[in-house]
């Protein structure tokens, strides 16, 4: 079932998410849910918050083609999509970084170029309980980074440039007005 996305102003994306104890229903449910949803909205990755949710879960979806380096060669060739990440974890982010534009569910059109680490190693647990650590690299290893700080409650914004955010105040603003307002439906708009 598809839940409905939530928007920047949404106090629920500056929550931090909770670690998940035992994988039952309800997670696996949450999780089958969030892949829905992000796939109706042509997203590469999705977090709990976006849904509404603060266990500390996300879900990835990178198709192949984007999964390559310059020569075409796939950057993670051992990685099965799509992934569902419990309790995911950084352990170690690599020296060299990567800019590329980001885009965020939670942020409708707006686009903002972000440097991250170009690889990372990250702990997490898939659907059936089971321990992973493993390292990624290229646009994948950037995708785990934006959904894993969504489960710490921080969001791409945090990340741009000063003179970029500047330049998306207005809108940044606008759409945090717009989130709040359907927050608090019914209440006289001045
Ligand atoms: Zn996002």
């Amino acid at each position: 079932m598809k839940r409905p996305i939530h928007s920047y102003g949404d106090p629920v994306l500056r929550a931090k998410a909770v670690d998940i104890g035992e994988i039952d229903d309800t997670i696996r449910e949450l999780a089958r849910d969030m892949l829905e949803t992000m796939h109706a909205q042509s997203g590469i990755g999705l977090a709990a918050q976006q849904v509404g949710e603060t266990r500390s879960i996300c879900v990835v979806d990178l198709p192949a083609e984007l999964d390559t380096d310059e020569d075409g060669a796939p950057d993670n060739p051992d990685t099965v999509m799509p992934m569902t990440l419990i309790n995911p974890v950084i352990l170690q982010s690599g020296k060299d970084t990567s800019t590329r534009e980001e885009g965020c569910l939670s942020f409708p059109d707006i686009m903002g170029n972000i440097e991250r680490p170009w690889s990372v190693t990250v702990r997490y647990k898939d659907l059936e309980g089971a321990e992973h650590q493993k390292e990624f690299h290229g646009m994948l290893a950037r995708v785990l980074q934006h959904e894993i700080d969504h489960l710490n409650g921080v969001l791409f914004i945090d990340r741009m440039s000063h003179v970029k955010r500047l330049a998306l105040k207005g809108r940044l603003k606008r759409l945090r007005r717009e989130t709040e307002e359907a927050l608090a439906p019914g209440e006289p708009r001045a």
